[in-house]
């Protein structure tokens, strides 16, 4: 290419980006004329060779383009593709015009006339009119008159229009800038939670924020489960709702969000709709809360009308989920449980969500602007046939148009469309940076090894992706408070050399830099189309630096393996600190061994004295007196079991076994109803008589030792957690990983995982150099054993149900169910549920290896089935389990074994009130959570029961 060509094919792609500007070429058209180009198709080549007449270059082109392509314009009306932004309806309004007349002209006039008209006045009271004047003024006359005859509306209108269309203008332009500014400034909400510190008070300081910031909500008020919760007062408190509110709430539509304050006045009294001027409610979906968002007055211009727009432009979702997440989280505030990544994750998502709906905000600003000068609609147009209109089509996924009467042959209707046209695009362009960023920043957040810190232009803090705890304040020398809004990186790094390399790099702020000028940080300057925009710095944890190509897969695993670990460690540490209560609870049993075995037993080595021995034989002995006689020995039961009649709940998890605690029948009907229900006697041909062997053994095995816990209801219960939760992964996108032989494999292990288990805990086994801690050298001891003689009784003939399974078949089983009975071992809780919640996020979930993570988190969370029963149930599974532990800590000294002290004293209801507090707020709930998570928000019954057995349980502490 010639260099008379290059800078041709410049000015020519300048061309083409300005027509697409003003909306008259489409992205496809451009595309089309690109690829010519490059082709160097003939016309077109000469076309930009020849080009010398500037004024009518577009217009060549255009005409160019319709040459070649006449069908491409005609699909673009046919299909509405939404590329096609601006659509002449009238033939009259074609693009040639818009250049013939040139209003600048007019302007230039006027301002002439007006000069001279002001000189004559000031000169001379009596003004005469001279030659020129008068040529002059004839001018005007005629470029008004021209004018007219193009305008339905008065030629005095016109004139006053033009500095009309300028505030016009002016205001598309700072719509955009000042909605860009108001969500810029929502994203800072995020800086607020990463406080190492963050309490419950500083926690509802950033729900505030974040509600205000995208809303424009003062305070939100919501009623469930017959409690009343209000964030002016941060409050729950009981309430009884009356017949008539009870008729109002039912009276509300789903997926509506409505106006309180008109229309229902008993709840507007229960939610004191007089104190404010705006009460936006709906009913949260999937569950029986209404919710109030309240706003003070109506003072800010931008989001004032968001909720008010939802139903119109149906973002009611949004609505919804944005009630859903503050209703979540202040019930979490209530019982203390909160994690700040997982709310900014949260606090992210909702975000970008509002913006992307808060187009629409732009969108309606838009019509109010217009209305007052056009005539416009949203519907087909239906103006006078005569008149021009244009049609502005949004682009969005409701198809919006809006049809205004505007002729783009004068240049200032012409002005006002491009400006319409560039701050919506640009406003489009923030929505997708706005999106960017938000994935650039939850990567950061879901990284552990690195700490970023993000600044404007202006040196300013925008961002930062994890709390600053004092260790880190300490190595990087950071200096930070999330409560200072505005910080700059001057009052936030004590580090010199690193405040010089800052102020370096911003010197040369026109070159892209990234440096690594010190291992422990990185600074990098944003650029943005050859702008400067702010920049980064990135802290380097340090121990997890490596190449991840480098490692092997086996290295790979262990080292994601060390990293959990360690998180988990600095987790548990960081839970220790704020709650030093949790160092001697039952949460202890759920550390990594590695970390276990330091804190609680430093100062025991294992007694291998005779008497140690004695105390062994002994202790036999005490188990054998609890021995319990075992159930009916006949095997006959097979026809008993079979009920058509339905057992209560059996499917879902209000399930409850307690009141068949002492029928033994009625437990064996419902594993027989779940492994019917299954389809797994049919499926896999089970035999009559084993599988009543099979039960009486299993039931045998479990109840042997008499445990108040660990015994066949339990097993039972677990069982049927594992179904009813099995039912619920069906319902989602997850159902294909679940296949039957999956289940069955899980249902089976859960039913299994506890059997012959003596009653206290590996810990106990390890200190007592049990034979079975000598077995499985210490290494989940009681968990093998499960496994183990589950796995024994499948291969005894008279017990082994699955004899149909060839050899591969029973490896692959036997696979799955060693697994899922391994991960019951409470001590790979964490890691489970780090791998499980690391995993999900991944777009290959699915795997093999993610498979038994979720039937080993199934059975890991149905462990806890009891737990998560309504309090009084929940009650006494709690009141069984600590009955063992107390067992279990009376033994341990009388044989002098290290006593767990989270086990002390656990017959005084508020000692164990308060390990149970700890228990359920960082081990049960959490792991819920996980679980409901997945199954798509499914499991929140048994959530709510969980927060309400906190708070029970944290009632009991206290008295
Ligand atoms: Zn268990």
């Amino acid at each position: 290419m010639s260099k008379q060509n290059l800078s041709n094919y410049i000015k020519f792609l300048n061309h083409l980006t300005e027509l697409e500007q003003k909306g008259l070429l489409t992205s496809k058209q451009k595309h089309l004329l690109k690829v010519n180009l490059t082709t160097k198709e003939q016309t077109l080549d000469k076309l930009i060779c020849s080009f010398e007449d500037e004024v009518n270059y577009q217009n060549s082109i255009l005409q160019y383009l319709s040459a070649i392509e006449p069908q491409t314009k005609q699909k673009c009306h046919s299909s509405g593709e939404n590329e096609a932004q601006l659509k002449f309806r009238k033939r009259h309004n074609s693009h040639s015009k818009v250049t013939t007349f040139n209003e600048s002209k007019l302007i230039a006039n006027l301002d002439e006339l007006n000069d001279q008209l002001m000189n004559i006045w000031q000169a001379d009271a009596q003004f005469l009119f001279n030659q020129e004047i008068n040529e002059k003024l004839r001018k005007v006359g005629e470029l008004i008159n021209k004018t007219t005859t193009l305008t339905p509306l008065g030629s005095q209108k016109q004139v006053n229009s033009i500095s009309e269309t300028h505030v016009l203008i002016d205001g598309l332009r700072s719509l955009y800038k000042d909605m860009k500014q108001h969500f810029n400034d929502y994203l800072r909400c995020h800086i607020l939670l990463m406080d190492d510190q963050l309490t419950t008070e500083h926690l509802y300081k950033v729900l505030r924020a974040f509600m205000k910031n995208l809303v424009d909500a003062d305070e939100v008020t919501f009623i469930i489960n017959n409690e009343l919760y209000t964030s002016r007062t941060e409050q729950f408190e009981d309430i009884i709702i009356t017949q008539q509110q009870q008729q109002e709430i039912d009276l509300i539509q789903d997926k509506k969000l409505i106006d309180l304050s008109q229309c229902y006045p008993e709840l507007g009294v229960l939610f004191q709709t007089n104190q404010y001027k705006g009460n936006y409610a709906l009913k949260i979906s999937n569950s029986s809360c209404i919710f109030c968002f309240h706003q003070k007055r109506e003072k800010n211009i931008i989001i004032d009308s968001f909720l008010s727009l939802c139903n119109e432009y149906q973002f009611f979702e949004e609505v919804n989920q944005l009630a859903y997440f503050l209703l979540e989280t202040l019930k979490q505030a209530r019982v203390q449980c909160f994690n700040p990544l997982q709310l900014s994750h949260m606090i992210q998502d909702i975000g970008i969500a509002f913006i992307r709906c808060s187009k629409y905000i732009f969108i309606q600003k838009v019509i109010e602007m217009l209305k007052n000068r056009y005539q416009l609609s949203k519907e087909n147009p239906s103006f006078s046939s005569d008149q021009p209109f244009v049609e502005f089509d949004f682009r969005d996924s409701l198809n919006l148009s809006i049809y205004i009467c505007m002729d783009l042959n004068k240049k200032e209707e012409m002005n006002v469309y491009q400006q319409l046209n560039l701050s919506y695009n640009k406003y489009l362009k923030f929505i997708k940076q706005c999106y960017d960023r938000t994935t650039f920043y939850k990567f950061f957040v879901k990284s552990q090894d690195s700490l970023i810190f993000e600044f404007d232009k202006q040196g300013l803090i925008t961002f930062v992706s994890q709390p600053i705890t004092s260790k880190l304040a300490d190595d990087f020398g950071i200096n930070f408070n999330p409560q200072m809004f505005n910080a700059s990186y001057k009052n936030m790094f004590k580090n010199t050399s690193l405040l010089q390399h800052i102020e370096n790099q911003l010197q040369e702020q026109n070159q892209w830099k990234l440096t690594d000028s010190n291992s422990s940080y990185e600074v990098f300057m944003k650029m943005e189309e050859k702008y400067f925009k702010g920049f980064f710095v990135i802290f380097q944890q340090g121990w997890f630096r490596y190449d991840q190509k480098e490692l092997e897969a086996n290295q790979w695993n262990k080292l994601r393996k060390k990293i959990i670990q360690s998180e988990t460690k600095q987790y548990l540490d960081k839970l220790e600190q704020k709650h030093p209560q949790l160092k001697n609870s039952v949460v202890q049993m759920f550390k990594p061994k590695s970390s276990q075995k330091q804190s609680l037993f430093k100062n025991f080595s294992p007694n291998f004295s005779p008497n140690h021995l004695d105390q062994r034989i002994s202790l036999k002995e005490s188990q054998n007196d609890r021995k319990i006689l075992k159930t009916k020995g006949v095997n006959h039961f097979y026809s008993d079991m079979i009920t058509d009649t339905d057992i209560e709940d059996i499917n879902n998890l209000k399930f409850n076994i307690l009141p068949y605690s002492c029928n033994w029948l009625e437990k064996q009907k419902v594993v027989f109803y779940i492994l019917r229900r299954n389809n797994f006697i049919e499926d896999y041909k089970i035999n009559e008589t084993a599988l009543c062997n099979f039960l009486c053994a299993l039931e045998y095995k479990y109840n042997k030792s008499g445990n108040q816990f660990h015994n066949y209801d339990h097993g039972v219960t677990v069982m049927q957690c594992s179904h009813a939760i099995s039912l619920e992964i069906m319902k989602t996108k997850h159902a294909h990983l679940l296949t039957q032989f999956t289940k069955f494999a899980l249902i089976l292990a859960a039913l299994c995982h506890d059997v012959s288990h003596t009653g206290r805990t590996n810990t106990f086994e390890i200190n007592s150099l049990s034979n079975l801690a000598i077995r499985y050298h210490d290494k989940s001891v009681l968990e093998q054993h499960h496994a183990a003689t589950s796995i024994k009784m499948l291969c005894a003939p008279s017990t082994n149900i699955i004899p149909n399974f060839n050899s591969e078949e029973f490896r692959d089983f036997r696979k799955l169910f060693i697994s899922n009975i391994l991960f019951t071992d409470i001590t790979e809780h964490f890691n489970l549920i780090k791998s499980f919640e690391a995993r999900t996020q991944e777009l290959n979930f699915g795997t093999e290896q993610d498979v038994r993570l979720m039937t080993g988190i199934i059975i890991h969370t149905s462990d806890f089935a009891g737990a998560a029963k309504p309090f009084p149930i929940s009650k006494q599974w709690s009141t069984r389990v600590n009955t063992e532990f107390q067992e279990q800590y009376t033994l341990e000294g009388k044989f002098g074994y290290p006593q767990q002290p989270y086990m002390k004293d656990l017959d005084q209801l508020p000692i164990m009130a308060k390990s149970e507090v700890g228990f359920f707020k960082f081990i049960v709930r959490p792991l819920w959570a996980v679980m409901s998570k997945f199954v798509e928000d499914r499991l929140q019954e048994s959530i709510e029961n969980l927060d309400y057995t906190i708070i029970e349980w944290e009632k009991l502490m206290i008295k």
